[in-house]
């Protein structure tokens, strides 16, 4: 067992630096989600995110540069400046769900599966033999 104080942290930012934050290396779960949000959120053909417990990452720069987009529970953090999506809090606001393009260090989890590949962009063909499910696995 590795004690919480020697879990290596990952830093993170946004596209301007305005934002950073730090995480630790210690990711339960990542998986490429290809959801209509998260295409548009990112601008991309799918999302890689990381799930982690919310207390186990912090802003380390640029706390009032965030812009929130949600509630309190449920919510999107972005750079305010350069519109970078860092992390959304979800699960009741127990867990954060880092956007992995955003991670300046290499995690040491990879994505294992492709969730709602029902929605996917019609443009993008997955190439990868990791699992697909047409919406969030049960
Ligand atoms: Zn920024
Ligand atoms: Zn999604």
């Amino acid at each position: 067992m590795t004690s919480e104080v020697s879990t290596p942290m990952l830093t993170g930012g946004c596209l301007c630096g305005a934002v950073k934050y730090a995480v630790a290396d210690a990711f339960r779960y990542a998986m490429n989600c290809h959801c209509s949000n998260c295409r548009r959120t990112t601008g991309s053909a799918f999302k890689s995110f990381a799930g982690i417990e919310r207390d186990r990452l912090r802003i380390t720069e640029g706390d009032e540069a965030a812009l929130i987009y949600g509630d309190e529970a449920a919510h999107d953090v972005h750079c305010g400046t350069c519109g970078s999506l860092l992390y959304s809090v979800v699960r009741e606001g127990t867990y954060v769900h880092v956007a992995m393009g955003t991670l300046m260090d290499e995690p040491t989890i990879r994505p294992s599966m492709h969730i709602f590949v029902g929605s996917k962009a019609k443009w993008h063909e997955i190439t990868d033999d990791l699992p697909q499910y047409d919406e969030f696995p049960d």
